[in-house]
């Protein structure tokens, strides 16, 4: 007989709650509390079917960011600094992120959002970030980071200021998704 433990998933908090605009705290020490809801958190996102989670989704205000990027290892001669060390890694914990752009070069493309459902947008961002974390081991990484994991980082570290992609869309962007959300507002 097998025993299956069901593993613990959080509630996604969506477009609407307040805490989703709140700007997060820095995590001053990395205890097993932390630890703990990183796991629940990568749970979570697995569950839901996203590629990032950011604290604030599951009611959190601090400042911690999951990223579970899928990759393959074609091509990574090509990829910059943060791309060869960090998609290897993923499920990837990054507590207290910083990113700086490092070029005036940006990118289009649609992102979406477990805290906004069923809504994608196509987003302008810089093509490639400076990323300053800590990891749950208490490593500090400091490293330039390009392809899709510079913009998932941007998204995800957009949450930890308390922004939603909804609100950094050109306006012709959020005209074609405004009704939508009006419904998921409606709807809470
Ligand atoms: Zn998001």
């Amino acid at each position: 007989m097998i025993f299956f433990k069901k593993k613990k998933v959080l509630e996604i908090k969506i477009y609407g709650d307040p805490v989703l605009n709140k700007q997060t705290k820095r995590i001053e020490n990395i205890d097993d509390s932390i630890i703990a809801l990183a796991d629940t958190m990568i749970t979570t996102m697995k569950e839901a079917d996203g590629v990032g989670l950011a604290a604030p989704q599951i009611g959190e205000s601090i400042s911690l960011i999951i990223l579970g990027i899928p990759y393959n290892s074609e091509n990574m001669a090509q990829r910059t600094p943060g791309e060869i060390l960090l998609l290897p890694q993923m499920p990837l914990v990054l507590v207290n992120p910083e990113l700086t752009p490092t070029t005036n070069v940006t990118s289009t493309a649609e992102e979406g959002c477990l805290s906004v459902p069923e809504i994608y947008a196509k987003v302008v961002r810089p093509e490639k970030v400076m990323l300053s974390a800590e990891q749950l081991d208490g490593n500090k990484i400091n490293i330039e980071c390009g392809g899709f994991l510079a913009r998932a980082l941007q998204h995800e570290c957009d949450h930890l200021n308390g922004i939603l992609f909804p609100e950094i869309l050109e306006e012709e962007e959020l005209d074609k998704i405004k009704p939508m959300l009006k419904k998921i507002k409606k709807k809470r």
